[in-house]
């Protein structure tokens, strides 16, 4: 299942108006699968009574609303209350960066104010002079936890989404704590939905490419086999420092490729299974 957050389009609710208040709230929903390109447009959206991450382990009522993909825009799937990140868990992402593979998970956080939706903007601060994309496969909590083992993982896991973990890579180098190179408004782009189809913990995890384009050139290309910790390592480790929260992501690093973005690029990443997350970038 695709779980979106969504608002309906200003055309829409303006007909919408005549007979509903409040149209611009936001609302919750799933899209059928499938769909590429133009279709996608018209794919079914099932409205749901609430967001489905507060009712943990019930299935989301639905409204009996249907809208069709186009006629509403996509927000941030989730609204975190933490963005866990990892760093340099590609081999040859850590070799580009010139560094040895971490020992043990090197993990950040990033504030929940820097999270956009697909199509949002990127804004590119003054104070930087190299602004890099960085496509990471994402996963979403669905269950309040502490301390869960890895073999256990997928249990708390609701699903999958793409991310970009936007990172002034100038500062990140100058100022060593990397708090501020990751934390500036809009510096995480995250969705298009949350993909709860996808099995990447447990015995034989799919192996899924991720891949990031900017203007339609392809940057970056791995796949999640070539992961150093994987998913349900990632969980346990995070876990074992803080609680996670239903809707609270884990950035899972980058694969080798990263590069800048200039004021006018559109930048996609794109993830086998989930989708993609297109954001336009502009400059402060
Ligand atoms: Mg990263």
């Amino acid at each position: 299942m695709r779980l979106i957050r969504y608002r309906v389009r200003p055309d829409v609710a303006q007909i919408l108006s005549q007979r509903e208040d409040n149209v611009d709230r936001i609302r919750w929903g799933s899209v059928e699968p499938g769909g590429y390109g133009s279709q996608l447009s018209r794919l079914k959206v099932t409205e749901f009574e609430s967001d489905p991450f507060l009712v943990s382990g019930l299935a989301p009522q639905p409204t009996g609303q249907k809208w069709d993909l186009g006629q509403v825009e996509l927000l941030a799937p989730i609204v975190p209350s933490k963005v866990v990140a990892i760093g340099k868990n590609y081999v040859d992402h850590a070799a580009e960066m010139d560094s040895d593979v971490p020992s043990s998970p090197l993990m950040f956080l990033k504030p929940p104010s820097s999270v956009i939706g697909p199509g949002d903007e990127i804004v590119l601060p003054n104070v930087s002079e190299r602004v890099d994309y960085e496509g990471e496969l994402t996963v979403v909590i669905g269950k309040r936890c502490r301390n869960v083992a890895a073999a256990d993982a997928g249990s708390v896991i609701a699903g999958y989404t793409c991310a970009n973990d936007v990172t002034a890579r100038d500062l990140q180098k100058s100022d060593g704590q990397w708090s501020r190179a990751k934390g500036f408004d809009t510096f995480c782009p995250i969705g298009p939905w949350v993909e709860t189809g996808l099995e990447l913990t447990g015995e034989h995890p799919e192996e899924v490419g991720v891949s990031t384009e900017v203007n339609d050139e392809i940057k970056q290309a791995g796949v999640t086999t070539q992961m150093v910790f994987s998913v349900a390592e990632l969980v346990a480790y995070a876990s074992s420092v803080m609680t996670l929260e239903p809707g609270d992501v884990i950035l899972t690093g980058t694969p080798a490729g990263i590069g800048p973005l200039s004021d006018g690029d559109s930048v996609t990443v794109r993830i086998e299974g989930i989708g993609a997350l297109t954001n336009p970038v502009t400059v402060e």
